[in-house]
């Protein structure tokens, strides 16, 4: 029978991943426990707006992404965003410029991943809880009990904690590695306004996203917000009506697992009130809401050097790729992905 793949997780790692193998012939078979594919790319509808939750840009670094990254623009999935960035420290607004480019999905971050999986079979709502190898093929059992399989080899693409879980009673090795990847947590809330919001003083009217400096009187821990986006000023959503969204500090999201959704999105949005000029007010939201990413982003310096391995592979069949194996952004998942898509299809018989 033909080498078949299983990938659990499409996210933009095990997208990639499946891209490579579909683009040299292979049968490749993803699965996914959310709704629809995308990951830590997702983004959220509301009623009359659609906010990002995960992601709220990606830069490009290597050449091989960059291709990718302007045939994606070409084709419309994805624009230059933001225009201007502002930052926020102890002494106020400014326009922060960097000479960074940076891309967004349009009409949506999601757009980008909805994209990467035209042409592959990705089964949706379906958690992979363990896996199970009978003679050399390997059986995916989800939550229902489900059986999905024989596959040759399977992929984990899914972040470093939930993949140890996977690996318990068949790699030692390999569930070690994962757990030596740290992977921090990161509350993301959105707000969203029937209202415009102010013009603030000294500020572009049509601001796009600021960064903001944690304070110097607090600890991290104890200063809850460092990004602020507004939905409707990114590309393809303009006229939607205004809302925010609004990324916690990883130390703060690492010290507050425990609140509730509702206060962890008041204390991010009172937060962004207190770092607004002098005598502007905010209108009082018509929605509001949190999202707690357990494993947001790799600390992958944790160990005082990168880990910079880009995937792993066991013998038996089993390999693991995503962000927690080369580093924190959209672009080291990507590559993770498809650095071992390559790979396996040129090892295939
Ligand atoms: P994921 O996107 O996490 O994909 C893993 C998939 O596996 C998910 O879809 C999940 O549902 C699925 N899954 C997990 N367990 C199972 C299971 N047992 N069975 C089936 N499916 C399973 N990067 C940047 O470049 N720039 C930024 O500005 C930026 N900001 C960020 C802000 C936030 C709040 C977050 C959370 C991340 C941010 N990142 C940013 C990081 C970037 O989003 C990630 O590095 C990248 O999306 C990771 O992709 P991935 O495919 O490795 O993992």
């Amino acid at each position: 029978p033909p080498v078949s793949t299983a990938i659990i997780g499409a996210g933009i790692a095990g997208l990639a991943c499946g891209q490579a193998l579909r683009a040299a012939g292979l049968p490749v078979h993803l699965f996914d426990k959310g709704r629809g594919p995308g990951g830590r790319m997702s983004s959220r509808r509301l009623p009359g707006a659609v906010v990002d939750l995960g992601a709220q840009f990606f830069s490009v670094r290597d050449p091989a992404f960059r291709r990718r990254v302007t045939a994606w623009r070409e084709a419309g999935h994805v624009a230059s965003w933001p225009e201007t960035l502002w930052q926020v420290t102890e002494t106020g607004w400014r326009s922060h410029r960097d000479n960074v480019e940076r891309f967004i999905g349009t009409p949506r971050m999601s757009a980008v991943t909805r994209q990467l999986a035209e042409g592959l079979e990705v089964a949706t709502g379906t958690r992979i809880a363990r896996l199970a190898s009978h003679d050399g093929q390997w059986w995916l059992l989800d939550q229902h009990d489900a059986r999905h399989g024989p596959f040759t080899r399977v992929v984990i693409a899914v972040p470093t904690p939930q993949a140890a879980a996977l690996l318990a009673g068949h790699e030692a090795a390999l569930a070690e590695a994962c757990e030596a990847v740290i992977q921090r947590p990161c509350w993301t809330a959105w707000a969203r306004f029937d209202a415009p919001l102010p013009s603030l003083p000294g500020v572009d009217d049509d601001w796009q996203a600021v960064r903001l400096d944690p304070g110097q009187e607090r600890p991290p821990a104890d200063d809850p917000l460092r990004f602020v986006s507004r939905n409707d000023h990114k590309p393809g959503r303009h006229g939607q009506g205004e809302s925010l969204s609004l990324l916690a500090r990883l130390e703060w999201s690492e010290a507050h697992l425990a609140l509730d959704a509702e206060a962890a999105a008041r204390a991010l949005l009172d937060a962004f009130r207190e770092r607004l000029p002098r005598g502007v007010t905010l209108p009082e939201p018509t929605d509001l809401g949190a999202h707690l990413w357990r494993y947001a982003q790799p600390d992958v310096f944790a160990a005082g050097e990168a880990v910079n391995l880009d995937y792993r592979r066991a013998s038996a069949g089993l390999a693991l790729c995503g962000d927690g194996w080369r580093g924190p952004r959209v672009e080291d998942a990507w590559l993770s992905g498809h650095h071992l898509g390559e790979a396996l299809a040129a090892d295939t018989p």
